[in-house]
């Protein structure tokens, strides 16, 4: 049986060194951190993240600024908004919860996010600053895999990893970070002939492909790291499971995550970093 990376854990100690950290810096610079969310229409999905967004952020000392609007709204109303915010200097995270509507272009919208306010690491100033290595806010999900693996002391240096899913918001920034720590990356997709025989050469395995319980035994080589970050509804029980099948395959692993319970928690531990970040160089620049 596999050690479980307990991503529940592992955000719960980030969160209270954090917690620390806020109080400190909140009573030198005379304010708590500020994140402002707007939140477009009533996906089940979407409101339960945002509710448990700001729960996290109220434990560890942030506020929270929710701005809840009806489907209908127009991309100028939320243009506006996010122009008001941007020039709000007691506001240092914006987040926008996708998806939103489609008459509301999403890409339009982040683009005019401040990149130093963009805690999601979304805004192509953002992901340039991930591809040219420099400095700029990393996107949440990738970051918090890394920190997994830190966690337990993984080495990623000269492993073969493998990302499943080549997505803007996970999979290509994940592939980055894997090779910006020096793995030998392999990143698939929908079109991978044989998949299989890729995954099996994977020292460091990364599911972030969206199909329930996709990942098996047989596509995993024995002892290695495997990190689910898909977030699924089980066909059979409704409830909210990976892109692995965990059952058979923490018996051929040698690290593995749970979902819920990995991936998850470290997604809003890092947003939740981001925003402290932020907040650090808004007060410096000042
Ligand atoms: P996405 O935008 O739908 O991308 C899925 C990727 O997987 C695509 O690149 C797709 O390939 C690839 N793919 C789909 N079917 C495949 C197959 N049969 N074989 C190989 N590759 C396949 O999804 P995403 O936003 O990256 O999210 C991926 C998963 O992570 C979802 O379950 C999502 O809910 C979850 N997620 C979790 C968190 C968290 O905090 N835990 C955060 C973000 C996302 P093509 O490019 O060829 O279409």
């Amino acid at each position: 049986m596999a050690i479980i990376i307990s991503g529940t854990n592992v955000a719960k100690a980030r969160k209270e060194r954090l917690k620390e950290e806020i109080s400190l810096s909140s009573k030198l610079y005379n304010r708590s951190p500020k994140l402002a969310v707007i939140l477009v229409g009533n996906d089940v999905g979407s409101l339960s993240y945002v509710k448990g967004k700001a729960k996290a952020a109220s434990e560890v000392g942030i506020l929270i600024d929710t701005y809840h609007y009806e489907k209908s709204i127009t991309e100028e109303e939320i243009v506006k908004k996010i122009d008001e915010l941007n020039n709000d200097s007691t506001v240092d995270g914006i987040l926008v919860q996708l998806p939103l509507p489609k008459h509301i272009r999403t890409d339009v919208v982040i683009e005019l996010i401040s990149p130093k306010k963009d805690v999601d690491g979304f805004h192509p100033r953002n992901v340039a600053s991930l591809y040219l290595k420099q400095e700029g806010i990393l996107p949440c999900t990738p970051k918090g895999v890394i920190a997994l693996l830190d966690s337990e002391n993984i080495e990623i240096d000269g492993k073969r990893a493998v990302v499943v899913g080549r997505s803007n918001i996970v999979g290509m920034p994940m592939a980055k970070m894997l090779l910006d720590r020096n793995a030998t990356v392999t990143i698939c997709h929908s079109h991978t002939k044989n998949l299989q025989d890729v995954t099996k050469n994977a020292d460091i395995l990364i599911a972030a492909l969206g199909k329930a319980k996709f990942i098996k035994e047989n596509m995993v080589k024995d002892g290695a790291v495997v990190i689910d970050v898909g977030a699924n509804r089980d066909p059979e029980t409704n409830k909210l499971c990976g892109d692995v099948d965990f059952v058979n395959v923490s018996n051929k692993c040698s690290y593995i995550t749970k979902v819920p319970g990995g991936v998850g928690p470290m997604t809003i531990c890092c947003l939740l970093e981001n925003t402290y970040i932020a907040y650090l160089n808004n007060n410096r620049r000042k």
